[in-house]
């Protein structure tokens, strides 16, 4: 016997003792409600023997599936559920895990479940049935038609794990659950991955239309905890919140507690330019045959004719593409009153001889350069896709600008694709969250100013590693999670802060700059103190080593309406900044009376 059989042998002699003996114990998990800022329910979980192979609910639930028994066990452990959490005394609601097949099986037992429920003492109000997810939904409407009845009876609804296996959105839209739980993997690690973010945004916007409670599992840690009750999710579950246990805390820890006294907005991850998946030519082909040398242009017309989204028919001999011939003459030759004696000539004549031909290989920027400089007939027509000169394909322009809007583009605007901090859209967004919670934070308006001297002497590649590093400089300023930097574009940069010692990053932050001018500028202008830019007539001319200047607004809730005046406030505070002759901080006065000095380093 090999060893998976003799473990499968094992456990199943082991779960039948188990069984028997009613050799199961029950842990409960706290859910906290982030609405009422307390704990207000448990979840039961069953635990096999300790060192026993069926110690996990995994372990337990696998060996009675093998044996039949998964339904029998089940009963026992919401009878010994109900039976301990009676006994415990704890507050609030027990969330039990029903599999499908136990609702379905026992549908004529709701009285029964009723009539254990009162000999332990237990109201029905106070229990929440967890639907599991351990099946597919082929009994849907004996699911429903069973779950109705428990509801008639006091019992509240769950669906477990949304997200995960099965068809849990069909369950949710149908069952109108009082809550859904969004499985861990949307939730665990949340607070720097910005698909789970969305993923769990538009679950609680759902919620809140088919009025659903959310509870998020599998809280780990502080960021996540911070970012689910920014999202607005009612409820959460996980070890950060309480570990399972046989007696479970009623408050929270102390780091939760904290974390949940934190008023601050938690800085959404964006999503980041992914490099290399952007399109190349290959990725607009359409299929369109080539004529043949000899074809006439009565053939192609009759194949335009057919096919109205045809913009162009290439034709191709021995030696590959030699022309690409226009639906225009759709209309050309209908108009013409030779249109008979037109159609039967070679098609070949009406050929523009020299279209847009690329490269398979080539990439969206490249491409759209190409068209862009392409008159508008040619662009009209579209491309002729080739690899080693044979012909693949037709592209189509507005495939291509398509693409560019969805991609380069829009990214750039998310990203910014030399420092990849988020770009202008997010920093509006973040911006906007932070006044409509009416919190108070500081926005800095930063610019690495002077850059002229560098560019024209080293180039602009040498600019570039400038304001590369100085967003990593801005970055290190920043506390992680709290404070927010982007990259407006070229060398400016927007932070937002709510960190209370503000002041002393801004500082470290302009201290920390001078080092990354000695880095970035050829050593012979930095111990000049200026560059001297030749230009090619002979004349030369001097300008200043680059330097930083950042105007902080201190923003206080209620003192501005709206996004764009604090940006104005913020390049005004900068504007001041940069009548310093070296890198300087400003912070607007009038703003900023809680903070009146302002700052200024030589
Ligand atoms: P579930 O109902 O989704 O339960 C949550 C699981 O996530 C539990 O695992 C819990 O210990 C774990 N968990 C809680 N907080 C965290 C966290 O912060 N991070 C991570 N990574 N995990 C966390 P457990 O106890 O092993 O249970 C696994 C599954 O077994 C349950 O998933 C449930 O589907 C099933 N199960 C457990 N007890 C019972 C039961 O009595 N009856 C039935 N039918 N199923 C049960
Ligand atoms: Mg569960
Ligand atoms: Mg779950």
């Amino acid at each position: 016997m090999n060893a998976q059989a003799q473990h499968r042998q094992d456990a199943s002699r082991q779960l039948h003792r188990v069984m028997e003996e009613r050799a199961l114990a029950t842990v409960f998990q706290p859910i906290f409600s982030f609405r009422e800022g307390r704990i207000t329910g448990y979840e039961a979980l069953v635990r096999g023997p300790r060192g026993s192979l069926l110690q996990t609910p995994a372990e337990l639930f696998a060996a009675a599936a093998q044996e039949g028994l998964a339904v029998e066990l089940n009963v026992l452990c919401i009878q010994q559920m109900l039976t301990a959490f009676a006994a415990s005394r704890l507050e609030g609601s027990l969330f039990l895990n029903v599999s499908p097949r136990l609702i379905v099986q026992r549908r004529h037992d709701q009285e029964r479940a009723a009539r254990y429920m009162a000999s332990v003492g237990l109201a029905a109000e106070r229990v929440v049935i967890e639907l599991t997810e351990d099946y597919p939904t082929a009994d849907f409407a004996q699911v429903h038609e069973s779950l109705m009845l428990y509801r008639s009876l006091g019992f509240r609804i769950a669906i477990d794990d949304l997200g995960e296996g099965f068809s849990s959105l069909r369950l949710w839209s149908e069952l109108r659950p009082e809550y859904v739980k969004a499985d861990k993997h949307f939730v665990t690690g949340l607070s720097d991955d910005p698909v789970k973010a969305q993923f769990l945004r538009a679950i609680q916007h759902i919620a809140e239309n088919c009025g659903s409670l959310v509870i998020a599992e599998g809280i780990e840690n502080a960021a996540d905890f911070k970012m689910v009750k920014d999202i607005g999710i009612a409820c959460g579950q996980g070890w950060f919140i309480g570990r399972p246990a046989e007696t479970p805390a009623a408050n929270l820890t102390d780091e939760a507690r904290i974390a949940n006294e934190d008023a601050r907005v938690p800085v959404v991850p964006t999503p980041r330019l992914r490099a290399g998946t952007e399109p190349h030519a290959h990725d607009f082909i359409r299929a369109v045959e080539a004529a043949a040398s000899d074809a006439t242009l009565g053939a192609l017309l009759d194949r335009f004719a057919a096919s109205p989204g045809l913009a162009s028919i290439p034709i191709a001999g021995a030696h590959g593409v030699e022309g690409l011939v226009s639906r225009e003459w759709l209309d050309l030759a209908a108009a013409s009153p030779e249109r008979e004696a037109l159609a039967r000539r070679p098609a070949i004549e009406f050929a523009d001889r020299a279209p847009i031909r690329v490269e398979a290989s080539l990439d969206l920027a490249a491409l759209t350069a190409i068209l862009v400089e392409s008159d508008a007939r040619r662009f009209a027509d579209g491309f002729v896709i080739v690899s080693g000169g044979r012909y693949l394909g037709m592209g189509a322009s507005r495939d291509v600008m398509r693409s560019l809007q969805s991609s380069r583009v829009l990214a750039a605007r998310y990203t910014n694709p030399l420092t990849l901090l988020p770009g202008q859209v997010p920093i509006n967004e973040h911006l906007e969250r932070l006044l409509a919670r009416h919190v108070p934070f500081t926005a800095w308006f930063v610019e690495v100013d002077q850059m002229r001297g560098l560019n024209d002497t080293a180039g602009f590649a040498k600019g570039d590693t400038l304001i590369h590093a100085t967003a990593r400089l801005l970055e290190e300023a920043c506390e992680p999670g709290i404070d927010f930097a982007g990259h407006v574009a070229g060398g400016r940069f927007v932070v937002l802060a709510q960190s209370e010692d503000w002041r002393a990053r801004a500082e470290r932050l302009l201290e920390g700059f001078p080092a990354l001018v000695r880095e970035h500028v050829p050593a012979e202008a930095y111990e000049r103190g200026y560059f001297v830019v030749r230009f090619r007539d002979g004349r030369e001319s001097v300008r200043p080593l680059p330097k930083l200047i950042v105007g902080i607004v201190p923003v206080l809730p209620g003192v501005f309406e709206r996004r764009p005046e604090v940006v104005a406030a913020a390049k005004r505070a900068a504007e001041a900044a940069k009548a310093h002759p070296a890198s300087a901080i400003h912070v607007d006065e009038q703003h900023g009376n809680a903070y009146p000095q302002s700052l200024l380093f030589g």
